[in-house]
């Protein structure tokens, strides 16, 4: 590398991220010592993005940057934990000054505002992916799984799921919109907000919850299924933006907010008792939340419903934006 290895980690990752008293040793040496509060639960989960499967080729680096770590604190957020430390794994094909400012930018950015510090990682050569590991805590037994739903239980999302798989069409010239419209989506796909504090005060009301990366439809399917039950969502009541209806129309937005991906939004599951007192306390206004289904009695029985009949949706292999 034309920068030493050794003045390329001074130069952007020592002073990447939040600062914080519980790392006692972070980048520099072998490896960081932290300490985690006591009585928590240490947290943990990592998720990379290559070039050209989870982002395009030639993505701004500020958003690489800002994404790897918006998808592992999206998954901390679904847990219901707090994060804290981060790890980065950076494979680049060259070193280019310029976008490792960018990039680290995008990432310090989004790291500084959640209180998360990097405090360690690898820098290697090959085709451009990026990996974050996440460390985070939760108070003991609190945590939020996939698994505590029942039959009945309401099912919730948070945000306008569908903008995400859209901007990404945007940003691949494969659907065209208003200005507004394309700025807006290409910036819900390129720098996604990972609903941390919903996921922080949901531990009081969820029984069940699982963040949305593969398609809403699929995602609540998952938290269904580790759950023992089926899935019924109301097309009807799927929450899509204006932006994106303007867009695609207002049945494909709500196809888009089944299958799309790349959301990064809550899905939950509340007890039809609880309801009333989640709605109180987190006005769903000021949260941006909806129901959308309730969970079922069958396992692997997901239904997607419309003025009372079941619709069939072809979701695999689906072309949202073709035409006609
Ligand atoms: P080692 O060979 O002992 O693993 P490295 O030379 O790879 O050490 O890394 C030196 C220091 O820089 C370590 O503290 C490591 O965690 C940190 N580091 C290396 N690459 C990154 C990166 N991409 N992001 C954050 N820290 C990094
Ligand atoms: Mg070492």
């Amino acid at each position: 590398m034309p920068l030493s290895e050794f003045a390329l980690i001074e130069r952007y990752f020592r002073k990447a991220g939040a600062m914080r008293p519980d790392v006692q040793l972070g980048v520099g040496d072998d490896a960081a010592l932290l300490q985690s509060p006591p009585g928590a639960q240490l947290v943990a989960a990592i998720d990379t993005l290559n070039e050209g499967v989870h982002f395009p080729f030639g993505s701004p680096p500020a958003s690489i940057g800002h994404r790897v770590l918006a998808v592992n604190l999206s998954d901390l957020a679904a847990m219901g934990a707090r994060p804290a430390w981060a790890l980065l794994a950076l494979t680049l094909p060259k070193v280019d000054e310029r976008w490792l400012e960018e990039f680290t930018g995008g990432l310090s950015a989004l790291a500084r505002s959640h209180d998360v510090a990097l405090v360690g990682g690898d820098t290697t050569l090959g085709p451009l992916s990026a990996t974050i590991q996440i460390l985070g805590h939760v108070a003991k037994s609190t945590a939020l799984l996939r698994s505590g739903g029942r039959p009945g239980d309401k099912v919730f999302v948070s945000g306008t799921p569908g903008d995400a798989a859209a901007g990404l069409a945007v940003e691949q010239s494969r659907l065209k919109a208003s200005a507004e419209a394309e700025s807006y989506l290409r910036k819900r796909f390129l720098y996604p907000s990972p609903r941390l504090a919903l996921g922080d005060c949901l531990r009081s009301y969820a029984t069940a919850c699982i963040d949305v990366s593969d398609g809403l439809l699929g995602d609540a399917g998952k938290l269904a299924h580790a759950s023992g039950c089926g899935v019924e969502l109301e097309f009807d009541h799927l929450p899509v933006s204006e932006e994106l209806v303007s867009a695609v129309g207002d049945q494909r937005a709500r196809e888009l907010a089944l299958t799309g991906g790349d959301d990064y939004e809550l899905c939950f599951t509340v007890r039809p008792s609880e309801v009333e007192r989640l709605r109180h306390n987190l006005p769903p206004e000021r949260w941006k939340y909806c129901c959308i289904g309730t969970l079922g009695e069958t396992p692997g029985r997901i239904n997607v419903t419309r003025g009372g009949s079941v619709i069939e949706l072809t979701h695999s292999g689906y072309d949202h934006f073709a035409s006609g």
